[in-house]
């Protein structure tokens, strides 16, 4: 088993006096890693590393830390199966999607981002004054498990690239990934301080928001916790950015393309076992084409295999905790209680297998005020609404209080186009069309604000300066 360190403080692992946690691997139920939670004190030494450091490599040319991140960027690589392994063992993540998501967005965002500092936010005159971007300062970055070295890279990538320094809060649920990043960073000669980990839980997570010495918070999770960060954000005037749950919406229009859109959005929604913020959870069907959508539902789903994610044939594995586990089930009989109609998958056990399995699950007949219909599962739940006018679609999509992402079906791209912009979300994808990450990623509502990605995202980590009278 894994043991790792309470902190990450200038290049240095720290073994203190706080309990230590074990990992569960949810596919065995073994324990996978140890991780010790660090005490107050690492956390004040670890954003203390980074207040020190941040004079230095915010004064480094952009083009210095273009090439740090560059460094990082080929270790990062070379690492990429371990790293894939790793979320197979502490999360449950298939190979295939940590191949291609889980390692394939970090690895194409941190380009990206090396691109977009070398490229732009150059000085700009305005009359006779001068406007500046400056770095925001120490960032404190909270992130989940779902996605751990995405989230971590998203961030990372961002505020490194625009001359922030960070202490890093990853989740208590998947340490191994986020000490691999740590290693990497030393690895890659980032300069001691830039970076810096603290582990532990919600109580860790509030002592970095709340200290003085962090100027920004870069959050994503869910909710409820976004809130209780921001709040306390607050009272500190912190900058904050919130990357938070979604409950998206794929509409699929009434001009064909009915196949195509049932196998990718079953892909949609259940890749990584439902665990992915821009799910597209809910399926809204013209009425007169939920019964072929049924027949292509049930056909499609038996093309995801649930087993062992560290088999190559896997296309879903388990979710990644006791507690996702008994939540998604609790859904799931949920929509049953209130009349959905199950087309497919359950809560029962899955027989032969002892971990967190749940299977693809698929509701018909669900109404826009089923719990199901509003709330975030973060499971492999899809829920079908039948609609009957592009109007009542987009009314029904519109519903609900998040607006992360969402999905539009039709041979129309024009038509699809317009639909997609009455859509209260932060991105929509067209035909299944991939997220495009050179452009913002973020939420509306209670999906969160700010936005990461792309140039986007390092302009959350800059503040403005104007300097008059330069000429
Ligand atoms: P979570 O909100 O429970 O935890 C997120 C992080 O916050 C963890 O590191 C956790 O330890 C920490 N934390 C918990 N309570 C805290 C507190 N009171 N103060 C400070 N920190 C605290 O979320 P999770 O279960 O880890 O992740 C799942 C959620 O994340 C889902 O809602 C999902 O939609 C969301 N998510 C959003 C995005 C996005 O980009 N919008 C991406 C991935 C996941």
């Amino acid at each position: 088993m894994i043991r790792i360190g309470a902190a990450f403080i200038d290049n240095r692992w720290t073994v203190g006096a706080g309990r230590s946690v074990v990992a569960i691997n949810p596919t065995t139920l073994e324990p996978c890693a140890e991780v010790q939670f660090a005490q107050p004190a690492e956390i004040d030494g670890a954003v203390r590393a980074a207040a020190a450091a941040f004079p230095g490599w915010s004064a480094l040319a952009r083009e210095e830390r273009a090439a740090a991140l560059t460094r990082l960027h080929a270790v990062l690589e070379e690492r990429s199966e371990i790293f894939v392994r790793a979320m197979a063992e502490e999360i449950g993540s298939p190979l295939w999607f940590g191949r291609a998501i889980q390692m394939g967005m970090p690895l194409a965002n941190l380009k990206i981002a090396i691109d977009s500092i070398t490229t732009r936010f150059d000085d700009e005159k305005v009359g006779s004054s001068l406007v500046v971007r400056e770095p925001v300062g120490v960032v404190a970055a909270i992130t989940p498990w779902n996605a751990p070295v995405h989230q971590i890279v998203a961030k990372v990538g961002a505020a490194l690239a625009a001359g922030c320094t960070m202490v890093l809060k990853p989740s208590e649920v998947a340490p191994v990934t986020a000490s691999l990043f740590a290693d990497a960073i030393k690895d890659a000669g980032i300069p001691e301080g830039v970076f810096n980990i603290v582990f532990g839980d919600a109580e860790a997570g509030r002592a970095l928001v709340a200290h003085p010495l962090t100027a920004m918070v870069s959050f994503t999770g869910s909710t409820a916790v976004g809130r209780a960060v921001a709040a306390i954000a607050a009272e500190g005037t912190k900058k904050v950015t919130l990357e938070l749950g979604g409950k998206s919406a794929a509409i699929l229009l009434d001009d064909g393309l009915v196949d195509a859109a049932v196998a990718a959005i079953l892909r949609l929604c259940f890749s990584n076992s439902g665990q992915i913020c821009v799910a597209h959870s809910r399926f809204l069907v013209p009425r007169h084409l939920v019964e072929q959508a049924h027949e292509l539902c049930r056909r499609h789903v038996s093309d995801w295999t649930l087993g062992d994610p560290a088999d190559e044939r896997t296309r879903l594995g388990p979710v990644a905790t006791k507690a996702q586990y008994e939540r998604v089930r609790r859904y799931i009989q949920k929509g049953i209680e209130e009349g959905a109609t199950l087309l497919t998958g359950g809560a029962d056990p899955v027989a032969g297998l002892p971990g967190y399995f749940i299977r693809p699950t698929i509701f018909t007949n669900v109404t826009p005020e089923m719990t199901i219909a509003r709330e975030e599962i973060f499971g492999p739940v899809l829920s079908i609404l039948p609609y009957d006018t592009v109007e009542h679609a987009v009314q029904i999509a519109n519903s609900v209080p998040f607006g992360l992402s969402g999905g539009i079906w039709s041979n129309d791209r024009q038509h699809a186009t317009a639909v997609a912009r009455r859509m209260r979300t932060g991105q929509v994808a067209i035909n299944g069309a991939p997220q495009n990450l050179a452009t913002p990623f973020g939420g509306y509502g209670d999906s969160g604000y700010g936005r990461e990605n792309g140039h986007y995202g390092i302009e959350e980590f800059l503040q403005y300066k104007a300097i008059h009278g330069v000429a």
